[in-house]
Parts: C-alpha cells; structure tokens; sequence
C-alpha cells in the first residue's frame, strides 16, 4: 500500500469501514510510515475529541498517541483472528468436500 492509498483511507479506518485485508494492509503501512502515521493520529484525535464532547465529558486528558498505539494493536489482533477464522472455515470446508468425494469412491 502506497501513502496516497493510505491517506485516502483514514477516515475508513476511524469510521471502521474497512474489509479486514485492507484493515491489515492499513495498519502495516502507518506503522512503517511516520508522516502518514502523523496523519491518521491528527483525524484520530480530532474524532475522539468529538466523541468525547458528545458524550458529555468535558475535560478528557487521555494521551492521544497512547490512545492510537492501543486501538492499532487491538485491530491488528482482531484482523488477525479473523483472517484466522475464515482460513479455518474455507480449510475445513475444502476437507469436508474431499471426505464426501472420498466416501462416494470408497
Ligand atoms: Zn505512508
């Protein structure tokens, strides 16, 4: 994934619209990339700011790059167990298939 890709996707990525390839492709490239890392941390801290105002808390003094490093971290895992869970499903599928074909020759 290129910068121009991954700027173009920051405001997916906070609003979670993202399939979880492109979550992944994401979230490796801010994490090698600085200046689009910068970027996506200035929406971030602009929409949790927002967030927090809507709900009422009127002095929120969370540590924004903190706050980011956390979410990263818990969607690449929840990326990761996903991808895992449709690996398993479409495995399991592919076996069950053969064992069927395997039982029609037995
Ligand atoms: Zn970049």
């Amino acid at each position: 994934m290129d910068c121009k890709r991954a700027e173009s996707l920051v405001t997916d990525y906070i609003n979670e619209k993202m399939d979880l390839h492109e979550q992944r492709e994401f979230i490796a490239h801010v994490k090698n990339c600085s200046s689009c890392y910068d970027e996506l941390q200035t929406y971030y801290a602009v929409y949790f700011a927002m967030e927090h105002l809507e709900n009422g808390e009127s002095n929120p003094s969370y540590n924004m790059n903190t706050v980011l490093q956390e979410d990263l971290k818990h969607r690449e895992r929840h990326v990761r167990r996903e991808l895992a869970k449709r690996w398993l499903l479409v495995t399991g599928c592919i076996l069950l298939i053969l064992l069927v074909l395997l039982s029609l020759f037995l």
